[in-house]
């Protein structure tokens, strides 16, 4: 029997292996953080005090849409409550609440998700499709929280951050240098990885110094 998520071989019936378990457990637990902080970077030069994001988000000058997007209704709130859903669903439970704010509903559904981790990694169905979905997801949050100004995107970081749950942050190419370091876990990509990167042939990370 192998990991839904990665595919790694397992010792006993599972759905996932530890390393996809305990990333998944890590990146619910980070989730709802993101969201938070993802309201000071609703406008280009991110992280300045503009007042109560409600007027930030009417004010006539430069939004940015892929952050709105992820933190309205069908962005990350939107993925959590579905899988929230669909593993109370398998366990014949009934729906979960959706009430009050965006911000709660991020904290319930994720908080909801890690209370079943074991169950979730031991027996759901759903839990690999769930564990990359949550890792594209966190990844996502963590590129729009980058304050790095747009730069050439390389690829995802391949490093195996223990168990085999591996990293997948966007890594890319600041302008004017040629160093790649994932901004996530601290991995270094030397140039004559980059094309492996780019191409998602990565399969011995080869050059990469943890
Ligand atoms: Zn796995
Ligand atoms: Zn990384």
């Amino acid at each position: 029997m192998n990991c839904t998520a990665c595919t790694a071989a397992l010792d006993a019936p599972a759905q996932l292996c530890d390393g996809c378990a305990r990333g998944l457990d890590v990146r619910l637990g980070e989730l709802p953080a993101q969201y938070l902080l993802l309201a000071t970077h609703l406008r280009p030069g991110a992280g300045r005090s503009d007042g109560p994001v409600a007027l930030v988000r009417e004010a006539p000058l430069p939004v940015r849409e892929d952050v709105l997007d992820m933190r309205a209704e069908g962005g990350l709130v939107t993925v959590l409550e579905g899988w929230r859903e669909a593993m109370q669903n398998a366990r014949g439970w009934g729906q979960p609440a959706c009430t009050g704010s965006i911000e709660r509903r991020v904290m319930a559904a994720a908080r909801g998700l890690q209370l079943n981790i074991e169950w979730i990694a031991a027996e759901f169905p759903g839990a690999g499709d769930m564990a990359r979905e949550i890792r594209a997801l966190a990844g996502q949050a963590a590129a729009l929280l980058d304050p790095a100004p747009p730069t050439l995107r390389v690829g995802d970081c391949a490093a195996d951050l223990g168990g085999g749950d591996i990293c997948g942050a966007p890594l890319r190419v600041p302008a004017g240098t040629a160093e790649v370091r994932c901004r996530r876990c601290g991995t270094d990509y030397p140039p004559n990885t980059w094309l492996t990167l780019a191409t998602g042939a990565w399969a011995v990370p080869a050059g990469a110094a943890a």
